[in-house]
């Protein structure tokens, strides 16, 4: 649960003594989820502080100590914490203390207890791998996580197993090696919790020949790049909008051009994220097939009919279970489903009844994600979606119904305006991890992006990242390609590097 508050409404937050707006905010966010605040900042208190809601968070200093206070001012109530630290504390433990002050009047205040705790801006899973490095034990990263950071026991638990389920992977990873992303952002339409650039086929259709034409250059070019500096491709993965939304041609040409442009002998995983189920068909899934793609994803994100109309799905979850069926009965042997928790209007038990029917159908892996509502999508116009919500419930439900059935979690993520602030988790039969998935939330190993609103992560000995975008509408990235690709110039030095040459 957090504070729905009127949209309009911009509550006061006073920083005195402190600039530490970004934390600040953040911490906010995990209780009040779609107000803004309207934040001023001042080197010593004012006369009178500002009326109704609002937070005040100061921080002083003497010759030997840091004095930290947060107050808070809601619905009638006030509260207020403070603590002291020696002198010498830097600048993120002042700014953690005085968000962890003002976490615990929210927490009282409201009752909200947010189950990732203060972990904002920081990557759970991430952090656990840093203290396995450093040689703690399981009790000593837990005390750091639900003391420092007041995580939910449960939650250090999963994110435990999901650190520990991905460690061996981790150790294998080549960093001198690249993986590929495809990307091919179309969708039939637009689901109406959608934040991901994505445009409708629809408008997209006229484009498409210039547009496959673009990103089958594009792929030639970086293959180019990867031969020129002696490099491989560890992992290719055709992502989306719904790369099925394409004609089976289309798809045909570009697989085609990835297998001239690319050594496959040497990829350890091509995945083929074939999306909604209503743009499967089997003749897409043949050529996926026949030309190297050995995991695919099928997504109904629910299988409960009235569920998919209220998100603006135009398959029923019949169909999303003929698309998976289909796609065994072709062969595919690793076939991963994405569904969502918190949809507006599913209920728990709706959710439960997809899960376990998911289950039955036995994929390889299931990835449970939570609803992320933003300022662009349709459904974040009423709010309602994010009030009373189950999603808790259904995540609690996925951890223990998928682990019990023998699916691991081995990659997690999370993202701003989650309901109830949940992750995302990636779960799998072992062996069926996807490599993919891990780099992209790991950032050890450089992934270039090919085609519109991909981007590239360019990760340079020693852990420097750069990214490069391309365009992110695909009438830009046809008309600017040459222009895009003289940015390619990064790209060449990245690998360059990693090839042991010198720049
Ligand atoms: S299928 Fe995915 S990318 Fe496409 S509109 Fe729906 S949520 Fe957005």
């Amino acid at each position: 649960m957090v504070i729905q508050m009127n949209n309009d409404y911009k509550m006061p937050v006073l920083l005195i003594g402190n600039s530490f707006k970004y934390e600040v905010e953040s911490t906010l966010k995990l209780f009040f989820h779609t107000s803004r605040f309207n934040f001023i900042i001042e080197d010593v208190s004012p006369v009178s502080l500002p009326e109704g809601d609002c937070a005040v968070l100061t921080l002083s200093e003497s010759k030997d100590k840091v004095f930290l206070r947060a107050l808070v001012n809601l619905n009638g109530d006030s509260s207020e914490k403070s603590c002291e630290l020696p002198a010498d504390a830097d600048k993120s433990t002042r700014e953690h203390e005085l968000c962890r002050l003002l976490f615990h009047i929210l927490h009282n205040m409201t009752g909200i207890t947010p189950p990732w705790g203060l972990m904002t801006g920081i990557r759970p899973v991430k952090k656990l791998t840093e203290l396995i490095d450093q040689g703690l034990d399981r009790e000593q990263m837990q005390s750091i996580l639900t003391g420092k950071y007041e995580l939910a026991p449960e939650k250090f638990s999963l994110a435990y197993a999901t650190a520990m389920n991905q460690l061996p992977i981790l150790k294998m990873i080549d960093p001198k090696a690249v993986s590929l992303y495809v990307s091919i952002p179309f969708c039939p339409t637009r689901c109406s919790y959608c934040s991901f650039v994505s445009h409708s086929m629809k408008s997209a259709v006229k484009l498409m020949p210039q547009y496959v034409e673009c990103l089958c250059r594009e792929l030639e070019i970086i293959g180019e790049l990867i031969r020129k500096y002696g490099t491989r491709i560890d992992t290719i993965y055709f992502g989306g909008g719904t790369p099925t939304s394409i004609s089976a041609e289309d798809i045909r040409r570009i697989m085609e051009a990835v297998e001239r442009s690319f050594d496959l002998s040497s990829v350890r995983e091509y995945s083929f994220e074939a999306g909604r189920p209503d743009t499967i068909t089997e003749e897409k899934l043949r050529v996926i097939k026949d030309l190297g793609a050995t995991r695919i994803s099928v997504n109904p994100q629910t299988l409960n009919d009235d569920v998919l109309k209220v998100i603006g799905r135009q398959h029923s979850g019949e169909d999303a279970i003929k698309a998976f069926e289909l796609a065994r009965k072709l062969g595919f042997n690793n076939i991963n489903t994405d569904l969502i928790a918190g949809l507006p209007t599913e209920s728990a038990q709706s959710f439960r009844n997809t899960l376990d029917r998911i289950i039955e159908l036995d994929p390889e892996s299931i990835t449970v994600h939570t609803l992320t509502v933003k300022r662009s999508a349709a459904l974040f116009a009423d709010g309602k979606s994010q009030v009373d919500n189950p999603a808790a419930e259904m995540v609690s439900y996925s951890v223990k119904k998928l682990m019990e059935n023998g699916y691991l979690p081995y990659y997690m993520y999370r993202q701003k305006n989650t309901v109830d602030n949940l992750e995302n988790v990636g779960y799998a039969k072992k062996g069926f991890e996807n490599w993919y998935n891990i780099f992209i939330m790991d950032e050890t190993q450089t992934i270039i992006g090919a085609g519109c609103a991909a981007s590239t992560k360019l990760v340079f000995p020693g852990g420097r990242i750069e990214r490069v975008h391309n365009h992110k509408y695909p009438y830009e990235y046809i008309n600017r390609f040459d222009e895009l690709m003289e940015k390619k110039s990064e790209v060449e030095t990245c690998l360059q590097i990693l090839s042991g040459g010198n720049v």
